[in-house]
């Protein structure tokens, strides 16, 4: 049995669902603050907060064999706002979390970690063994979290995966779950707000970056292969009793305009485009050189910008019925 952390979240019900399509037996925990109950289609749920003692009685219930951990703040900005509760969250209650896989002799672990451990990044694309240079909380509270699962490892009796996420886009082919953050700050379920007329029009947080267009470019990565590289890891923890980090990306890097320009062709829908400040903590570019996960997991990305955006534009459809 796999312990789902934050299964009813965008990305642990999107891996809930192909871990038990792949034939894995999940208990999803989550205190539903942000995650929804309705995403939690696949497997057990129990309504639990991970950083609290009580979550021993999960372990209890349940033969537990590996941990999956997406449960986590994830707002850059909040998190620059209210450090305290992204370290409390993110960090300490992830100790909480090890503590009673120890006591429970449960030796598997894989992180849900963040590009944002690199910072502004010296090189593109970005290789696992650039120096981590953290710019926000957010940041910074994945990239403690990583140093104490190395120490934890080195004890022995336990290994863990850590997977650096770049963004994360895209929903369910089928529409089960998706994406449904509140307030929503992500970009492409934001444009797709200003196709179905729900926004007067989107924003561009930035057009003096030194990038071609001088809008950040980002690497967008599909969510369903984010959740096959999860069971990759979770299998690669099982035969080769290793730890690792790996960064999962497409490797390729699309500008804010160029994600605009996707989302109209793949709505057919024009909108209103308007130039804003730069937001706070923004790197010019961040894209992921994908090549260790392949080389190591023989794990690759499926899915390409296109089919991305129209997964999206297919759950936003029928959230908004329309
Ligand atoms: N962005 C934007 N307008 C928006 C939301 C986001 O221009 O309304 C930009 C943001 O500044 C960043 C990129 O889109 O350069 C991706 O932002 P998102 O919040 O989706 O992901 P992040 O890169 O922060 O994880």
């Amino acid at each position: 049995m796999i312990l789902v952390t934050g299964g009813a979240g965008y990305i642990g019900s999107h891996t809930n669902k192909a871990l038990n399509q792949a034939g894995y037996e999940t208990v999803v925990v989550d205190n539903l603050c942000k995650g929804y109950e309705t995403f939690v289609k696949w497997g057990n749920f129990e309504d639990y907060d991970f950083g609290s003692g009580d979550l021993r009685e999960v372990f209890e219930k349940y033969d537990i064999d590996g941990v999956i951990h997406f449960a986590a703040f994830s707002s850059v900005a909040e998190s620059v706002e209210l450090p305290q509760k992204y370290f409390k969250n993110n960090y300490k209650n992830t100790l909480n979390l090890l503590k009673i896989m120890r006591e429970f002799g449960v030796d598997k672990f894989i992180l849900s970690s963040t590009a944002a451990v690199y910072g502004n990044p010296e090189k593109i694309p970005i290789t696992e063994d650039q120096e981590l240079k953290p710019i926000n909380p957010y940041g910074h509270s994945k990239w403690i979290t990583e140093k104490a699962l190395e120490r934890e490892a080195e004890k022995g009796d336990f290994n863990y995966v850590s997977l650096r996420y770049f963004n994360a886009a895209g929903c369910d082919f089928d529409c089960e779950v998706g994406e449904l953050h509140d307030p929503e700050t992500h970009l492409i379920p934001l444009v797709l707000d200003a196709a179905i007329g729900k926004r007067d029009s989107i924003s561009i947080f930035g057009t003096d970056y030194d990038t071609p267009d001088g809008t950040c470019i980002r690497d967008y990565i599909h969510v369903n292969d984010l959740a096959s590289a999860h069971i990759a890891a979770y299998e690669y923890l099982c035969e080769k009793g290793e730890s690792n980090i790996f960064n999962l990306g497409n490797g390729q890097g699309y500008s804010v305009r160029e994600i605009i320009d996707m989302c109209k062709k793949v709505t057919g829908r024009d909108f209103d485009v308007e130039i804003a400040d730069r937001r706070e903590g923004d790197p010019d570019i961040l894209i992921a050189d994908a090549s260790k996960i392949r080389n190591e997991l023989g794990w690759q990305p499926k899915y390409d910008l296109e089919c991305i955006v129209s997964s999206a534009w297919k759950w936003h459809q029928k959230i908004n019925n329309i």
